[in-house]
């Protein structure tokens, strides 16, 4: 048996996931933990890019665990995903060095998304971080880490992930072949839009349904959607198309007769916004409903979860250990280590 690929993915520790991540990543992460060596990183080090003050880093702690909570009760698996804390596998810090001296300040500054999170975290030019800067480099160490083949991203990263691919083949052309070249592979399930609408459905925007909000919210939070702003009366033809409550009618609910159905008395004006919304609600429930059961049991055991972090954080800085060795080996930094 050829040995499976390892795949390396993950967020940054900023709170619970919504249907957005559900869409845009998890179900991927599905599909992936059946035919590939997994590693799930929380990346808390790159939180620190934008927001290094100890407000932030407090609230680290309890984001971990909801995230893994929340992957748990997705249905991955701590028995095929190895889930791990970023900080808490020091060699990343080490290979995040080393990546430093094979990348050029110039090729980090022409990122348009660093610009990017700058602006977004309101930090002027002059004021920008080292750190912020190195991001991609930090990346690249997460990634040539446990040397992964593949990087499941969403397209605003491609971009980082080129500057792996650049740094590990620097890497392996001045020491000799010790990382992959990893490949991206980009979600074909594009954004999910907003409750309110709006093209995005994140935590900042405050549009979210949270795969952990319970019946009665989710019911709140439906019966509160943008739907068409003409339709004032049940009586007014609407639309359908771009409608945020069909489009999570077509991606929640599996009874496709009663979406179409919908769709044809909504189109006609033979439906009120309430019914459908109604329908919506329930189709959000019984898709969030297994999760709720499997939530259960972890929220039941919470030492569950530092069980599973602490075994992951453990096999990870295993193979973190073996690409450190293999790297000063390569670079014959071998001397004075002890
Ligand atoms: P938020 O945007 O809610 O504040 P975040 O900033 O922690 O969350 P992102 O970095 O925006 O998370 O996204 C993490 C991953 O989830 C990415 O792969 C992204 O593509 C995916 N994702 C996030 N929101 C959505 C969405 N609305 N639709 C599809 N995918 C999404
Ligand atoms: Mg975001």
């Amino acid at each position: 048996m050829t040995p499976q690929k390892r795949i390396l993915t993950g967020d940054r520790p900023t709170g619970k996931y919504h249907l957005g991540h559900y869409v845009g990543s998890i179900a991927n992460r599905l599909r992936l933990q059946n035919d590939y060596e997994c590693y799930f990183i929380i990346a808390d080090l790159h939180t620190l890019t934008t927001k290094p003050n100890k407000a932030e880093v407090m609230g680290i702690e309890q984001n971990i665990r909801d995230m893994i909570i929340d992957q748990l009760a997705c249905g991955l698996d701590p028995d095929k995903v190895t889930f791990y804390v970023q900080s808490s596998v020091k060699e990343i810090y080490q290979i995040n060095l080393i990546f430093e001296m094979l990348v050029s300040v110039a090729r980090l500054s022409r990122l348009p998304s660093i610009k990017d999170m700058a602006r977004a975290a309101q930090i002027d030019d002059d004021q920008l971080p080292l750190g912020l800067l190195g991001y991609p480099v930090l990346q690249a160490a997460d990634i040539l880490m446990p040397r992964a083949h593949l990087v499941p991203v969403g397209k605003d990263n491609e971009a980082h992930v080129e500057i792996t691919r650049e740094i590990a083949r620097r890497f392996n052309f001045l020491y000799g072949e010790v990382f992959p070249e990893p490949d991206v592979l980009v979600p074909d399930s594009g954004t999910l839009i907003g409750t309110d609408g709006q093209a995005k459905m994140s935590k900042s925007l405050n549009n979210t349904i949270l795969l952990s909000d319970d019946a009665k919210t989710v019911e709140q939070k439906v019966r509160g959607m943008y739907t068409d702003p003409n339709r004032t009366r049940a009586d007014i033809p609407g639309k359908v198309e771009g409608n945020p409550v069909f489009i999570y009618h077509d991606m929640f609910n599996p009874d496709v007769a009663e979406v179409n159905d919908l769709k044809d008395r909504y189109r006609t004006g033979n439906v009120g916004d309430v019914e459908v919304k109604k329908k919506l609600a329930v189709a959000i429930n019984n898709f969030l409903e297994p999760m709720r059961e499997r939530r259960a049991i972890y929220e039941a055991k919470p030492n569950l979860v530092d069980e599973i972090l602490a075994a992951g954080n453990a096999k990870t800085r295993k193979i973190a250990q073996e690409t450190v060795r293999m790297m000063d080996e390569a670079m014959g930094l071998l001397y004075f280590k002890n």
